[in-house]
């Protein structure tokens, strides 16, 4: 595609975008005025926000955009919130129902004949079929290409946290699970959903990369290598600072409650967004995280010290064997 038409095809998109968001809000409007409007954009689509602005701006509302740090529908500014009449939370779809907020997620097509690359890779006839939000709308013909080559898929509802069918997030797999299928194509990028559908399910997962075409079967013995050293190290520690999340959909605080009484070396901190830098002057031997549990498995790396899931946590304090170990998801 030539760099006039991705501009021209983004374009598009964008206005598709906002003449779908001014649809919302005037539906919305019949039950109430709304004039002060919030725009909150994930990391990767925060350049959209001038010109999704600048439109709403000329159908009459007033805006604020949220600068907040965003990672999923689970992060919601509410502060901002409190202040507006309503929040539009731009690409993903909905954790949970708000009253005043439009989820306004963000879809992304791709070449369906690509697929053909998957299918030496697939043992089954019968596979269970997940992807994330940015390409559910393709699932239909996604059904259609593989059952075309004589290899039918199942598709199924997933927790309250994921409203579509087939759709996964890193902190929730029942799309997954619920096919109770032994092998599992997974479409999209990166391979922490895979590997953690294969941990949650123990099926055999096929990984289709639908930008770069390449197929992976993700092999989890590294990460819980990792995981091991990561526990054994936690095992010696004098302190552990629970992570309480004040985000929107990742707090769990009964969870961290819980984990607290495991250990009086334990202490509970309330935290907005968990960096290095956050932590940094606390010193505690090792954290717990229960908020979203990809910070624990996929930013270890960014943290000096051990950062345990709760199950993990469990593990040190002798509360659940290593042999139980499970994948961390918010329930
Ligand atoms: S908790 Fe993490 S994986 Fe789940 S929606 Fe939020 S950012 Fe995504």
């Amino acid at each position: 595609m030539s760099s006039k038409r991705t501009i021209e095809s983004v374009q598009a998109q964008q206005e598709d975008l906002t003449v779908r968001i001014i649809s919302l809000l005037k539906e919305k409007e019949k039950e109430r005025t709304i004039r002060k409007v919030a725009l909150q954009f994930p990391e990767g689509l925060k350049r959209k926000a001038h010109g999704i602005s600048e439109a709403l701006r000329r159908a009459g509302y007033e805006i604020v955009i949220s600068g907040e740090p965003c990672w999923g529908a689970c992060d919601l500014d509410l502060d901002l919130m409190k202040n507006s009449d309503i929040l539009i939370h731009i690409g993903h779809a909905p954790v949970d129902e708000r009253e005043n907020v439009i989820y306004e997620y963000f879809s992304q097509d791709f070449d369906i004949s690509r697929l053909e690359g998957v299918i030496p890779s697939i043992e089954s006839k019968i596979v269970g079929l997940i992807t994330t939000i940015q390409h559910v709308h393709l699932l239909d013909d996604i059904i259609q290409f593989f059952s075309d080559r004589g290899i039918e898929c199942v598709i199924a509802k997933g927790s309250e946290r994921t409203p579509f069918k087939g759709q996964v997030l890193g902190c929730t797999y029942d799309a997954a699970k619920n096919t109770g299928c032994s092998e599992i194509v997974y479409i999209g990028t990166g391979l922490f959903h895979p590997l953690g559908v294969h941990l949650a399910t123990g099926a055999r997962v096929v990984a289709f990369d639908p930008y770069t075409g390449r197929t992976e079967i993700p092999d989890e013995r590294r990460m819980l290598i990792k995981r091991h050293a990561l526990i054994e190290k936690a095992k010696e520690a004098r302190s552990f600072g629970i992570l309480l999340s004040k985000k929107s959909g990742q707090r769990r605080e009964e969870l961290a409650k819980r984990l607290e009484g495991l250990s009086d070396k334990a202490d509970i901190i309330e935290i907005g967004e968990i960096t290095p830098d956050a932590l940094l002057n606390f010193g505690y031997d090792v954290y717990v995280n229960t908020a979203c549990p990809r910070l624990a498995y996929d930013d270890q790396a960014r943290f000096p010290v051990p950062v345990l899931s709760p199950q993990e946590f469990e593990i040190v304090c002798g509360a659940r064997e290593w042999e139980e170990f499970e994948i961390d998801e918010i329930t």
